[in-house]
């Protein structure tokens, strides 16, 4: 048997995380029980968690910092979907016995990477062992002026829907990532790929929305499902075209390659971009802002009164989608 290196629970810590938390004083190089968070005066706090289990949301075997990268990522997009500018974070590992230090240096390393891109330190954690799958866990921290931050609910009827860059990327590209899409050439497989394993938070369009948007969500089930979460909070409907839906190219071709469909794509999860809506009168606002952004804003429907969500394909027609997102249960 060989032996591999290997840190007891401190060790790590010391080592692997507590670089993480330099640049917050308030996280007491993680020698305390606890972190002290203080946000700018008249600010809320925003708080968001999300988990991510070893074989549920990625393959065994991803690489480290993809993972920590995409575990960070994940959550910063919620703090966008919120209008929150990023603070800090909390990170929970629960490691197979059998872990090595390698994996955790990667996974640091990856963290550390994106924390610099994105202004966020760490504050603290739990590190664990578990005979279960690998479970990663972050909390992060946002502020927002006052209580000014964007909610789900809001939505109103003559509301435009709009939706940031493009949407399917990702189904498709987890499809890639397991092997699947045949037909894909290597740059859009590897495009595809990307867009799966390192969403982009939009942190700064959320931010810019709080004075414009009735209401928001990132899609992280699924355009449609995340839309139905939408009209679900707001007490409202919408009515969306799917020739409108923005497409990557990579996804247009996938698309006319004959192996997926319109409605994978519009019940695919994973882009992490920022739906939205907005009175009419923010349209011109909007080509500002996304100009400014250099991000694709794109008008993709209409809310409507009454309950739930339709896709109109181009004859018109309401689509049939079979399913409306992921769910875990
Ligand atoms: P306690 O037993 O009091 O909960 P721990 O021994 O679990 O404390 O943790 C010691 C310190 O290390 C705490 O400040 C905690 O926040 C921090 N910590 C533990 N694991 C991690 C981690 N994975 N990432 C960041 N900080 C961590
Ligand atoms: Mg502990």
């Amino acid at each position: 048997m060989t032996s591999r290196p290997k840190s007891g629970e401190f060790d790590l810590i010391a080592r692997f995380f507590e670089p993480l938390s330099r640049a917050a004083p308030g996280a007491f190089a993680l020698g305390n029980d606890g972190a002290l968070l203080t946000p700018p005066e008249g600010a809320s706090l925003v708080v968001t968690k999300d988990l991510m289990v070893a074989g549920v949301h990625y393959p065994e075997g991803e690489d480290p910092a993809i993972l920590a990268r995409r575990l960070l990522r994940v959550n910063l997009s919620d703090l966008a979907a919120m209008g929150a500018v990023a603070r800090s974070y909390a990170l929970g590992l629960a490691l197979p016995a059998d872990f090595d230090d390698a994996w955790v240096e990667a996974f640091a390393a990856g963290l550390a990477r994106d924390q610099e891109a994105f202004g966020v330190a760490l504050i603290g954690g739990d590190t664990v062992a578990t005979a279960g799958p690998t479970v990663l866990s972050l909390t992060a921290f946002g502020t927002v002026a006052g209580d000014a931050c964007l909610t789900r609910a809001g939505g109103r009827a003559g509301d435009d829907i709009y939706v940031s860059g493009t949407v399917g990327d990702a189904t498709l590209g987890l499809r890639a990532v397991q092997g699947g899409l045949a037909a894909l050439s290597p740059e859009d497989r590897g495009a595809l790929a990307a867009r799966f394993r390192l969403p982009e938070p939009r942190l700064a369009l959320g931010a810019a929305l709080v004075d414009i948007a009735s209401c928001a969500i990132d899609v992280s089930d699924g355009l449609v499902a995340d839309l139905g979460h939408l009209c679900a909070e707001s007490g409202v409907a919408a009515r969306i075209g799917v020739d409108a839906v923005p497409l990557s190219d990579a996804a247009r071709r996938t698309l006319d390659g004959g192996e997926v469909e319109i409605a994978d794509v519009v019940t695919g999860g994973d882009d992490y971009e920022l739906l939205f809506c907005t009175p009419p009168s923010a349209r011109e606002a909007l080509d500002t802002l996304g100009h400014r952004l250099g991000l694709a804003l794109t008008r993709i429907g209409a809310v409507e009164p009454g309950r739930g969500v339709t896709v109109v394909g181009a004859d018109g027609q309401p689509l049939a989608l079979g399913r409306t997102g992921y769910q875990h249960f």
